[in-house]
């Protein structure tokens, strides 16, 4: 009902203008991705984060090697002048050439997974979406295709893991958290090195310059990108290697690498890093599984590529997201049974709606409102927008099963399970506890940038489904 009134609404406005647009669609180019131009507050936001965030991540990690993993701390001694900064500077382990060896034979093993093991894993796994897929339109009109490969490159980086763990033992499982701050030094030179690249490329020899965009300002340029998709050749798509790569893949090695090293320090796991092991490895291989619905997320489809993902990608993901695991090897927390089963319950719950949610849209979508949601025909309002090369599209934004709760609950599921993996910590500090806080601010950042840019995308229209949909991630609340 509410679906054929849209309708309605949209042909008569599309009647209104000349080649099937209406004048309001005439006057508003297309609005996706990052702005096109930089008010004052973005511009300090941004070049804030590309002078502290190095710092933060130097920061936490510094803490849990010279600090037990206190926040405070190293601020009360420089207060109290027992510290310098130098000297915390100078007792930080250094880059080293074995380090270097590690990461570049690391990342190089990603790329030739990527680029010379194509997918074989959907033709034996049922259900599993892999090989050769569309990504979304782009705002120039164009429909990329992507190899996914991600699920098949997971399995086998982990099944060596173990392998060299059990039988090879070429290196020690410990091997990431021993090297673990010069690898950071190394990701550091990778993320500003991919970073500088695609920002040059970006001016030089673009993968498609429709889908480019200049502010005039060099830092947001440098940090948002310009870029929408770069790429080198035909295959080598930055967006998704960097971000699932050596970003997600690792996140799983490196917590197995903390998990080896308690074993090591203590003789035995505790019941806390099984958990952050198993939640945060439930949370990855959903990524890999979904990695074909992964191109249709904010992420593909909106933001171009810069510093932002190449940085956050090499450098920020692996350190910060992986926060939980390090504290433990120094404080090896052993959770009551009540304790460790509350955390459990949480992160599964967290996940099943941020799964649940997001596998309601992609089958809205990709079915184009013809299927069941909680057991009845989904309802929702339709939408008219124009891409950059002027073509008139429609789309649909559902109103019922979880997107009829709020418009974005898979982030309050994502943020349930994100409180799981610090709760999992105890209460002893603050520092695992910061993956929450990040959460929380990207997400609702991110919530209201996305709102932002679907209601340049569907003016009005984004208007009625606000009113159907009133809350953002909490029901009644927020
Ligand atoms: P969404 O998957 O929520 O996608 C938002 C887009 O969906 C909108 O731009 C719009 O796109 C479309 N949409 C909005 N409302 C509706 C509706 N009612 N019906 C149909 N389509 C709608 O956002 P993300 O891509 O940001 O997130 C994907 C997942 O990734 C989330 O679960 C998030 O929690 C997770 N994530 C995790 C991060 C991490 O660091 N751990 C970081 C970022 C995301 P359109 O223009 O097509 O209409």
């Amino acid at each position: 009902m509410k679906g054929s009134v849209a309708m309605e609404a949209t042909r008569r406005r599309a009647q209104h203008g000349a080649n099937g647009k209406s004048s309001e669609e005439e006057r508003q180019p297309a609005q996706w991705g990052r702005a096109w131009e930089v008010d004052w507050f973005s511009l300090s936001a941004v070049i804030g984060l590309l002078c502290f965030a190095p710092f933060i991540v130097f920061y936490f990690v510094m803490a849990c090697d010279q600090y037990q993993c206190s926040v405070s701390q190293p601020l009360i001694e420089l207060y109290q002048g027992e510290t310098t900064l130098l000297s915390i500077w100078s007792r930080a382990p250094s880059f080293t050439w074995s380090a270097a060896k590690i990461y570049a034979i690391w990342v190089s093993f990603q790329v030739f997974l990527y680029m010379c093991v194509p997918d074989i894993t959907h033709k034996f796994i049922p259900g599993y979406v892999g090989g050769v897929q569309d990504g979304a339109r782009t705002p120039a009109g164009l429909i990329n295709k992507y190899e996914v490969n991600g699920l098949q490159c997971w399995l086998i980086t982990h099944a060596l893991w173990f392998a060299n763990a059990q039988y090879f033992h070429w290196f020690s499982p410990t091997i990431i958290f021993d090297n673990w701050i010069p690898l950071m030094w190394c990701a550091n030179i990778l993320g500003y090195a991919v970073s500088t690249y695609a920002f040059t490329k970006a001016y030089l020899f673009p993968t498609c310059a429709e889908d480019c965009k200049f502010t005039g300002n060099v830092f947001y340029n440098y940090m948002m990108g310009i870029e929408f998709n770069p790429r080198v050749g035909k295959w080598f798509d930055f967006k998704l290697f960097f971000n699932g790569r050596p970003g997600i893949v690792a996140w799983t090695l490196i917590n197995l690498s903390y998990m080896a090293k308690q074993q090591e320090l203590y003789g035995h796991v505790t019941n806390s890093m099984i958990l952050v092991n198993v939640l945060q490895a439930l949370y990855v291989l959903d990524f890999f599984w979904n990695e074909a619905w992964y191109l249709k997320t904010i992420d593909i489809c909106h933001d171009h590529f810069g510093w932002y993902l190449g940085w956050g990608d090499c450098v920020w993901l692996p350190y910060l997201y992986t926060l939980q695991g390090l504290y433990l090897v120094y404080h090896p927390v052993q959770l009551s049974s009540v304790h460790a089963l509350a955390v459990l319950l949480l992160g599964l719950v967290g996940y099943y709606i941020f799964r649940s949610t997001n596998h309601q849209k992609d089958l809205f979508r990709r079915t184009e409102g013809s299927c069941s949601i909680w057991g009845s025909k989904p309802t929702y309002i339709e939408c008219s927008y124009n891409s950059g090369d002027g073509g008139l599209h429609r789309s649909k934004l559902m109103t019922s099963g979880f997107w009829g709760v709020a418009r974005h609950l898979n982030y309050t599921g994502d943020l349930m399970g994100s409180l799981a993996y610090c709760a999992a910590c105890g209460f002893g500090h603050i520092l695992p506890y910061f993956y929450i806080v990040y959460m929380t601010i990207l997400l609702v950042h991110r919530c209201v940038r996305d709102e932002h840019r679907c209601s340049s995308k569907y003016g009005k229209d984004w208007k009625r489904y606000t009113d159907v949909v009133p809350r953002r991630l909490i029901p009644g609340v927020f």
